[in-house]
Order: C-alpha cells, then structure tokens, then sequence
C-alpha cells in the first residue's frame, strides 16, 4: 500500500457486525410478551427484514422516516413470523419496533480498533463509505468508532448507494484525496468493489468466511485488480 494512502471503508460486515440477532429476538419476545418462537423462524424473519431495510435504507434520512423505516420493517418482521406474529403491536415500549431495535446490537470486530489505531498511526486518513441510513453516525459514537474516521459518507444522506460513485467521491473529497491515491475495503463484491472501480479507486475484497464467489479472473481484467483479504489486519501487510 502506498504510504499514507487514504483508505476508505465499509461498515456493516467490514468494521461492524451485529451479535446473534435472531437468538436476541428470540429471548426479547419472549421476556416482553411471552411470545415463543423457534431458532429457524427467527433466523427467517430476520433475514425477511434484513432484505426489506436493505432495499430501503436510503429512505430514512432524518429521524421521523429513520422511525417510519423501523416501523415498516417490524411489520415485514412481524408477517414472516406467521402464527405467533399474528396480532403483535408495531408501537409503544414493548412493541415490535422497540424490539426489534434492540434486537439488533452493532459491535466492532475484534480486530476493528486496533487496525484502525495503527493505520492512523502510520499517517493514514480514513473514512467511512456506507449503504447505511441516517443513523450510522450514532452507531459509530457508539461503537467507539466515530473518533477514529475524518469522514463518512452515508448513502441516504447522498440519495445514492454503492456501487454508485458519489459515496467514494463525497468522501474522497472529505479527505482532499485523489481517487488514484486512495484504496477502498468492503465485505460485498457488487458495491464495494464494483463501486471502487467506478470511482477510480483500487478494490480490497473483505472475505471473512472464504465465500465470496469472485468472477473469473479473465472477466475480471480491470485497471484496478481485486485483492482479497481476510480480516483487517490484511491491511496492514498490504504491498
Ligand atoms: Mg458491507
């Protein structure tokens, strides 16, 4: 990696994750409303909802439609989870949407911080590039991660998601950095790398599970050719 390179960063899957949200879900609903569901009909609504808020995300851009967002989400929870759903409140405390929310707990990866510290410590500036609703910033104060970033650059906030190139050149120019100059990791092929490329930015691939299916090498032909790592410290011996 050059030296100083500004590197920008995903989030979700890249420095953050979520713990266990369907066994969360579970315990809540059950805690809160004696609700009993098993592990497999948590693990598929939540992953309903998952794909509903992914598709929506950049809907939620300030606090009211970041709340509308969560509602309607809780609704889509609430219809895959059949039966036991049946009937569930959206609102108030021990409604749907206030579990849900808690359900769903953001953490560093283990390595997230301390990678962090050292490429700042070598001169790196960094920021984050996000498919992400208006409430990331909150998640990173909260996550202990906001301090160590000179920019983010969230989708909603933008009206525009990776792969789409204005996330990168927002905060390309957050940085005062050329997008030859800069790299970008991400954990998703089709917007992290994909979006890089149509930036101008070399592509470092995430893959934490050695599952990424890449497109063949050939097809892959880029002038920015795809590197592939496993956890972040892999940014750290970069050439
Ligand atoms: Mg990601």
């Amino acid at each position: 990696m050059a030296p100083r390179a500004p590197i920008l960063l995903d989030a979700m899957g890249t420095i953050v994750t979520f713990v266990a949200p369907a066994a969360r879900l579970r315990t809540l609903l059950a805690q809160r409303l004696g609700v009993q569901i098993g592990e497999d009909a948590a693990r598929a609504a939540m992953k309903a909802e998952v794909a509903h808020y992914r598709r929506e995300h950049d809907r939620a851009i300030d606090g009211p439609s970041l709340a509308a967002l969560r509602r309607e989400c809780a609704g889509v929870l609430r219809d895959a989870l059949g039966a036991p759903g049946d009937g569930l409140a959206l609102d108030g405390p021990d409604g749907l949407t206030a579990i849900l929310v808690e359900a769903i707990v953001f953490v560093p990866f283990p390595e997230t911080i301390e990678v962090l510290d050292a490429l700042r410590a070598r001169g790196h500036r960094l920021a984050v590039v996000s498919n992400w609703d208006v409430s990331l910033l909150e998640v990173l104060e909260r996550t202990g991660l906001a301090a160590r970033f000179d920019a983010v650059a969230i989708s909603a906030l933008l009206g525009a998601s990776k792969p789409d190139p204005l996330p990168f050149t927002t905060a390309l120019r957050e940085l005062g950095a050329q997008p030859r100059d800069a790299i970008h990791v991400g954990d998703t092929y089709g917007e992290d790398v994909v979006g890089a490329r149509a930036a101008g930015v070399r592509p470092i691939l995430l893959d934490r599970e050695g599952a990424t299916d890449l497109p063949d090498p050939a097809a892959d032909a880029d002038d920015h050719p795809v590197t592939v790592i496993s956890d972040l410290r892999g940014l750290l011996a970069l050439p």
